[in-house]
């Protein structure tokens, strides 16, 4: 059996190849590495292997389950910066509104609505992104990209809300050339919304790329990448 440092060193060694792999992939986009937010995907990991990667200065993690994410979030001991990256029931959006930095998955008028009525209450300002459907695949969450730009205007006059970017998650595929278009896709439909410079609306954070594809989402424009089995290791969803 392992012992704990050999898995902390894992931990460690995994995170740091995928810093690695972040800034190969910039370089190779002639892009700033420190253009690129890395988003450390914990969901289904203990809060020990955070612990872990905090003290080496990783600060940004991803969760897709409300009450893991509260959890967690009353457990660590040092406050790192949270994102709620899962898909969103409005009858949850209290419990998180003042405990994440960033709600990757805004997916309908009516959740914003939500998160505006909750962000009013507690009077700050939720930051947020659309989720977009870019492969339009049936068993995902998000809009469509012909939808995205309505959407946007209708939230730019919320005023506890402020839309930052586009989120998508793209197909499961085996070579992640595959995916290409759809980030070539997504980061098209981001330019094009901030172009329109609508009030209240910063286009500046361009979500997609995960484990097996967000070196190409790199070349394609992304702005943060969201990472779980790339550093984790492999989730377990028996347990
Ligand atoms: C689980 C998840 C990730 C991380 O996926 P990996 O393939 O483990 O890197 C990223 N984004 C979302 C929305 C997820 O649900």
């Amino acid at each position: 059996m392992k012992g704990k440092d050999d898995e902390s060193k894992m931990l460690e060694e995994n995170l740091a190849n995928v810093k690695k792999n972040i800034e190969r992939a910039c370089q190779k986009a002639g892009r700033d590495a420190g253009e690129v937010t890395l988003v450390a995907v914990s969901k289904m990991k203990p809060l020990a292997d955070i612990e872990t990667l905090v003290k080496t200065g990783q600060m940004e993690y991803g969760e897709n389950y409300v009450q893991e994410l509260c959890e967690k979030y009353e457990q660590i001991s040092t406050p790192v910066r949270w994102h709620m990256i899962g898909h969103l029931q409005t009858n949850k959006v209290k419990y998180i509104i003042d405990k994440v930095v960033l709600i990757h998955s805004v997916d309908s008028l009516h959740l914003a609505k939500q998160i505006e009525k909750e962000a009013a209450k507690k009077d700050i300002t939720a930051q947020i992104l659309l989720q977009v459907n870019v492969a339009d695949e049936d068993t995902k969450f998000g809009i469509t990209p012909e939808e995205t730009m309505t959407l946007a205007e209708e939230i730019s006059h919320f005023p506890h809300v402020r839309i930052r970017g586009l989120m998508t998650s793209a197909p499961l595929v085996d070579d992640p050339e595959e995916n290409r278009c759809y980030f070539k896709k997504l980061h098209k439909l981001f330019v094009d919304i901030r172009d329109k410079n609508i009030d209240n609306v910063t286009m500046d954070i361009l979500s997609m790329g995960m484990t097996n594809d967000y070196e190409v989402a790199i070349e394609e424009g992304a702005t943060m990448v969201r990472v779980g089995t790339g550093i984790f290791g492999q989730r377990d969803y028996k347990k």
